[in-house]
């Protein structure tokens, strides 16, 4: 016999086998009894929640020749035949690959006809939003006048493609995620018929992973069980799943914890060059953070069996990190995630985060409030006001609401970053002798001057670019606001760039940072100071400053477009 797909073998065969979505089976199975159903259907929700699998449950229950609380028994002739796709009067049409009118107005002709062995037609459409817009009028007119014996029932993902008309016409049924303790129950159930042990744990990778939907769940499994062995194994999970151990994770952690941003990085280039997709692993981290945060306020609801990403770095870091740090800990990773959606190289910004996770905690946020000796009533009320929000934002996080920024603590840091200083005295000398030739050669000796750098200090620039170049200076673009403040001060980073700058090319230049978003603005400024003589500028002598094209300092405007990567 073939393999069968597990989704496929387990696919619920009566209302009461549906994982999940009690309230909907009920709600049929009442008007399945007191003969209360409708003409149409719509089952919204996401994939893998058990829209079709109801959708055919339906659909036997309504021809059943033995139905019982509103139950299919799945052994008279018409069940077995609906079991089997035999059934000619029960009709399932997938609408991503039949959107036309034409196979729409087959349907309005064909449902005229009274089934030929059934008592009830059923026509399951599934994916009914792919549907054209003719398709959709062919089918509000079958809507509008159903025949006696016919039912529709709609499956959809997107409901809000669908028009209100044919919504009207219908009833609706949502679908919910399906929650990841009854996902683990229902793996646990299939491996106990199949005799095939498991790490709990793994089951809990296996359910976050398949983010609710039970298809995916099952074809999770079917991957990890396919390496063979009768056991079920985090790592078997992890593997299939792309998420990262928390071994790895605690050990990434604890290295940022001991201000070892070097090894984290090789932590982090470890985890990418196994295959780990950046996106993922930051998402793990954040929950891992999150994990921490609540354990260190209410360990039990951290519940060890629950959580896949326990283990035993687990409780030592939850000393290691104050819960502002946490807090700021999650920030930084938010802000990565948002980051990575915009760009093509999810690595740098990971890394780059990887550099500011690592980092000593800055003098204003180390000030006493974590210090044990508290010195003056402000201080203690302060304190007692943190704590209050800290515990509000527990309580929305055991109840799995996101996480707000902590409300109790100003951000003076990132406050006077979102508008870094331009340096016009710095920019304009070279913005006057910028040339594209000095840009190209800048350029070209870019990654070897980032090659000399420290490890941590080349992550951070490998998100800068240089933009203009005189042959006395060069101007560097820099993704993030926050790091452009921060490098500009950061003297050894700036002596780093000048003498390896020096090594390369011989002589010295002066390098000035700028922000990505700034450096549009700030060459337009300066072509319209330069280029517009009648407005008095008395510090400067009107004809000194020859203006030149655009083209002539920085290239093809291909080359001053900043890269979103
Ligand atoms: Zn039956």
């Amino acid at each position: 016999m073939s393999y069968q797909a597990l989704y496929r073998v387990w696919r619920p065969q009566t209302f009461a086998d549906v994982i999940g979505q009690t309230a909907i089976t009920q709600t049929l199975q009442n008007a399945l009894t007191t003969g209360q159903t409708s003409h149409a259907y719509l089952f919204c929700g996401p994939r893998g929640t058990g829209k079709t699998s109801v959708a055919k449950i339906l659909a036997k229950a309504l021809n059943c020749r033995h139905l019982e609380n509103g139950e299919p028994d799945n052994t008279c002739d018409l069940c077995v035949a609906i079991n089997n796709g035999s059934l000619t009067d029960v009709i399932e049409i997938d609408a991503a690959s039949n959107n036309g009118v034409d196979e729409i107005r087959d349907i309005r002709d064909k449902a005229k006809y009274a089934p030929t062995e059934a008592r009830v037609k059923v026509y399951i459409i599934d994916e009914v939003h792919m549907l054209s817009t003719g398709a959709f009028n062919a089918l509000l007119k079958t809507l509008e006048e159903p025949p006696a014996h016919v039912v529709f029932i709609l499956a959809t993902t997107e409901p809000q493609k669908i028009p209100a008309t044919i919504i009207s016409r219908t009833q609706r049924f949502d679908f919910r995620r399906i929650t990841a303790d009854d996902i683990v129950g229902r793996l646990q159930h299939i491996l106990d018929d199949k005799g095939i042990t498991a790490e709990p744990k793994a089951l809990m990778v296996i359910a976050k992973a398949a983010e609710g939907g039970m298809r995916d769940a099952l074809s999770i499994l079917d991957q990890v069980l396919s390496f063979g062995q009768n056991h079920v194994t985090v790592a078997n999970a992890l593997d299939v799943t792309g998420g990262v151990a928390a071994a790895q994770l605690g050990a990434y952690l604890t290295q940022i914890g001991a201000h070892d941003p070097a090894a984290a990085l090789t932590t982090i280039e470890q985890l990418l060059a196994s295959g780990k997709d950046a996106g993922r692993l930051i998402e793990d981290l954040i929950e891992y953070l999150r994990d921490l945060l609540v354990f260190q306020q209410a360990p039990s609801l951290v519940n060890d069996t629950e959580s896949a990403l326990r283990d035993d770095q687990f409780e030592p870091l939850a000393k290691t990190f104050s819960a502002s740090q946490l807090y700021r800990m999650i920030g930084v990773l938010n802000e990565t995630q948002s980051q990575l959606r915009l760009t093509n190289h999810p690595t740098l910004y990971l890394e780059v985060a990887t550099v500011r996770l690592g980092e000593q905690p800055a003098p204003v946020a180390a000030q006493p409030a974590a210090s044990a000796a508290p010195a003056e009533s402000g201080a203690v009320s302060a304190l007692q006001a943190q704590v209050e929000a800290l515990q509000q934002t527990v309580a929305q996080l055991s109840q799995g609401q996101p996480v707000a920024a902590p409300a109790a603590k100003p951000k003076p840091l990132t406050k006077k970053a979102t508008h870094p200083h331009i340096n016009k005295q710095q920019l304009y000398p070279i913005l006057g002798a910028a040339t594209k030739a000095d840009l190209t050669a800048i350029k070209d000796i870019w990654p070897d001057l980032l090659n000399m750098l420290s490890v941590t200090k080349r992550a951070m620039m490998r998100i800068s670019e240089p933009v203009a170049a005189s042959a006395s200076g060069v101007i560097v673009s820099f993704a993030y606001d926050i790091l452009v403040e921060r490098a500009m001060k950061d003297t050894a980073l700036m002596t780093e760039l000048q003498s390896g700058l020096a090594r390369l090319r011989g002589d010295k230049l002066t390098i000035v940072l700028v922000q990505q978003d700034e450096w549009p603005k700030v060459r337009k400024t300066y072509l319209a100071e330069m280029g517009a003589p009648q407005t008095p500028k008395p510090a400067e002598p009107t004809e000194s400053p020859v203006v030149k094209t655009i083209t002539d300092m920085f290239g093809d405007e291909e080359n001053i477009t900043i890269k979103n990567d």
